[in-house]
């Protein structure tokens, strides 16, 4: 393996000890939303950075709340190009001691694994952009952009968005040509290095309430117009309606891309997708997997019903809630006006739950990609770099929204049959954590030395 970083004698580095330790530092101060602080973790990289040779000016913590505080440090560039964001959040969700095997709050390494609340979601990558900082600013590395690593509070929920304040009220400070962000990531399965992933796009979501009126009456004189009829009848047609198929530039390269390390079936037909015009058999297939269903085209699913107010009376109100996932450059409003002509009943009123925010998917520009793949054939031969879209949301979208194209890309491998993020006994591989922290000092370098591809 190609190493800048790591040690011939396969000791910890001077680098990868540094890292360790703002590693351990992030995970020990809680920033969970009940009682966790994002302000003192931001405070303690801050004071690293500031001992490291880092102006005041050039890294501030910015506090729209005393406990959600957010930091953004700059390194200089050039200015030849416009600045790079390397974002990362801060905030972790709750982690109670008694269901974890060990402490959440302390790093804990064990048998190949860093175990703490945070470990994959997301202080190794903000460890990791705060290190990487560092060690660009000993070596005297002038990129030609600037580099500016924020990290956030308030990602996994809570009334601060790091990211939505910043960029309404210190847009300046992080306006960037391009930021890498989370969201993307490697796979392992069965030990093997599968996929390197880099996140382009998100859906949607958007959900619609459903709602029929009736002037009702006893249960022992009915009539035909009934409100659960009316609205049961719509969601069947609803159930057995599919929305048109629509790859986009990510989702054509992912099938493209996956259809050379699967086999079999999935593979032909995942080949056949991509074709101009699709092989419609080759679609209905594959659109049997849910995860490759989500991919190709918008969805809408009925997640509640509630109706009638006495088992002896006929039901004045039926309402449902349909759950939209929808495609990224597909309006809402259009799809409002299909849920309404395809349950095709002028009697269920049909209205948004809330405004949404658009999230455009980022163009796969050259110059982003082709050092993705670079580095990744540099530090795994033959592993393939995929574009992917996530079905659910981070706050990339904000970014996207703002014009600002958002990769979600790390470098840091996983087991994709044990997922922990979010749950018990989170945890990273120690091996994995490292390499991460070399490809992402690589592609950092390389988007910022004027080496980049055009
Ligand atoms: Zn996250």
């Amino acid at each position: 393996m190609l190493s800048e970083l790591a040690d011939a004698r396969g000791k910890l580095s001077e680098q990868q000890l540094l890292l360790r330790e703002i590693f351990e530092d992030l995970i020990e101060i809680n920033t969970t939303h009940s009682t966790g602080n994002t302000t003192d973790a931001a405070k303690a990289m801050a004071e690293r950075l500031t001992a490291a040779g880092y102006a005041e000016e050039d890294v501030r913590v910015l506090t729209p709340d005393p406990r959600k505080g957010n930091l953004v440090v700059r390194l200089r560039g050039t200015g030849a190009r416009r600045p790079l964001l390397l974002l990362a959040h801060l905030d972790v969700v709750e982690a109670r001691k008694e269901d974890w095997s060990v402490d959440p709050f302390i790093l804990t390494e064990q048998e190949g694994y860093f175990y703490g609340r945070g470990t994959t979601d997301d202080k190794a990558m903000a460890a990791i952009w705060l290190t990487n900082l560092i060690l660009y600013r000993q070596e005297g590395f002038i990129p030609d952009r600037d580099l500016i690593v924020c990290l956030t509070a308030d990602e996994e929920g809570g009334d601060f968005n790091g990211v939505k304040w910043l960029l309404s009220n210190h847009r300046h400070m992080i306006d960037a040509q391009y930021c890498l962000n989370e969201g993307g990531g490697g796979q392992i399965k069965n030990g093997k290095y599968l996929i390197n992933e880099v996140q382009v796009s998100e859906k949607v979501y958007q959900s619609f309430r459903l709602e029929v009126k009736n002037r009702g009456g006893h249960s022992s004189l009915p009539t035909k117009d009934n409100a659960i009829y009316h609205l049961s009848e719509g969601l069947i047609r609803l159930a057995k309606f599919d929305f048109p198929v629509k790859l986009n530039e990510g989702t054509r390269v992912f099938f493209e891309r996956m259809s050379a390390i699967q086999t079999g079936r999935d593979a032909t037909d995942m080949k056949a997708a991509v074709r101009l015009p699709p092989d419609v058999a080759a679609i209905s297939r594959l659109a049997q997997s849910p995860f490759y269903n989500a991919l190709m085209r918008t969805t809408c699913v009925a997640t509640m019903f509630n109706a009638g107010h006495a088992e002896n009376a006929l039901p004045q109100t039926a309402t449902a809630i349909v759950n939209c996932r929808i495609l990224p450059g597909e309006s809402p409003d259009e799809v409002l006006h299909t849920l309404i002509d395809v349950l095709a009943d002028d009697k269920i009123g049909v209205s948004p739950i809330w405004e949404v925010t658009p999230s455009p998917p980022s163009p796969l520009v050259p110059e982003i990609m082709k050092a993705i793949e670079q580095v990744t054939e540099e530090i795994w031969p033959g592993v393939p770099v995929v574009p992917t879209m996530s079905t659910g949301a981070t706050d990339g979208l904000y970014l996207r929204n703002a014009g600002i194209p958002v990769y979600g890309v790390s470098g840091l491998f996983g087991d994709i049959d044990n997922i922990r993020a979010h749950g018990k006994d989170e945890r990273i591989g120690v091996n994995a954590f490292y390499e991460g922290q070399e490809f992402l000092y690589l592609l950092v370098k390389i988007l910022s030395s004027g080496k980049s591809f055009q």
